[in-house]
């Protein structure tokens, strides 16, 4: 839907369906788009949604069992695929989906698990498969951003204790990564290298904020949206081209971040963006991590969309670090 007062004010808004399969019977969930005609974001609606729990209390004090721990009966198919099994690691169709493909990843759903520390390398390494497995039974070829996410805690947003990754795929880049991607075209198109990987470059040669330089790239933002957030990318076009050993090598360092991260910082967002689906990217894979205790965010922050923190970049840096060498 388009509504145009003129050239510059525009109320844009495209809707459709997403359908999963849950005890035997299709669930059909209407999905709208719609574009803020101040900022240009895009925010999502999602019009099907009744059930899914809104407040604290009413989370807290569920008593109903986990659905993570039993997935075969509490979770639904995909229309187009059944859940994806590989070692103690699940995905499946989220039950409350904004996006056509959007899956849920538990890494370990066969132990009550709330945290990295309680899973394995393994854990880890069959998730990772399980999401190339995913974008693999996909039935639409342009949909090629891959968003591997996490709230871990409530706090962080999690509506389910048990720990699981939330993944995405796309057909247009986020709110922030599209102002990320434009960036990077740009420079690419004007200095024929990568903005992220100068951005490291430069950060190496400061001195300041560099936590980790190997196949993963690990710094402190510089000016961070919130407390000791955490920002990087990985050596390679995209996770999934990368070779047996790297990939290993990959998955190894990541679990590292997380496990220190988690010890570090408690609650905490990710979000990895895969390019491996991207051809002709100007990025490699990023990653992004932020702390989120509880009342973290305001007016600020919502109505102004700035951020204030009280981590110092320099030290969160140097804290990591240090922990991280100790795992
Ligand atoms: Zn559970």
């Amino acid at each position: 839907m388009e509504k145009i007062y003129n050239e510059d004010l525009k109320l844009i808004s495209q809707e459709y369906s997403v359908r999963n399969l849950f005890n035997n019977e299709f669930e059909r969930f209407i999905i709208e788009e719609r574009i803020d005609p101040i900022t240009s974001f895009k925010i999502r609606i999602n019009k099907s949604i009744k059930s899914k729990p809104r407040s604290y209390k009413e989370i807290h004090t569920k008593k109903s069992k986990c659905p993570f721990c039993d997935p075969d009966n509490e979770t639904p198919d995909f229309e187009f695929s059944k859940k994806i099994y590989i070692g103690d690691s699940v995905l499946f169709s989220n039950k409350y989906p904004y996006g056509k493909y959007h899956a849920v990843l538990v890494p370990n759903y066969k132990k009550h698990v709330k945290s990295f520390s309680q899973i394995n390398y393994l854990d880890l390494y069959n998730s990772f498969m399980l999401i190339k497995e995913f974008y693999e039974r996909i039935p639409e070829g342009d949909y090629k951003y891959l968003f591997i996410n996490l709230n871990k805690g409530f706090s962080a947003g999690a509506s389910q204790e048990h720990l699981h990754f939330q993944i995405l795929i796309e057909k247009e880049p986020t709110n922030y990564f599209k102002i990320y991607l434009d960036k990077s075209n740009k420079y690419f198109d004007k200095y024929k290298k990568f903005f992220i990987e100068d951005y490291f470059n430069f950060e190496k040669q400061l001195n300041e904020r560099i936590i980790f330089d190997g196949l993963i790239k690990l710094w402190s933002s510089f000016a961070p949206f919130r407390n000791n957030e955490l920002i990087g990318y990985v050596d390679t076009f995209g996770i999934f081209f990368l070779s047996q050993n790297k990939f290993e090598e990959f998955i190894k360092n990541l679990y590292n971040i997380l496990v220190t991260y988690e010890k570090l910082y408690e609650n905490f967002n990710l979000v990895i963006f895969d390019t491996t689906l991207l051809r002709e990217s100007r990025s490699y894979p990023i990653i992004k991590i932020l702390q989120r205790p509880l009342f973290d965010i305001g007016y600020m922050e919502i109505c102004h969309l700035e951020y204030v923190i009280s981590s110092i970049p320099e030290e969160t840096a140097k804290e990591f670090k240090e922990n991280l060498e100790k795992v």
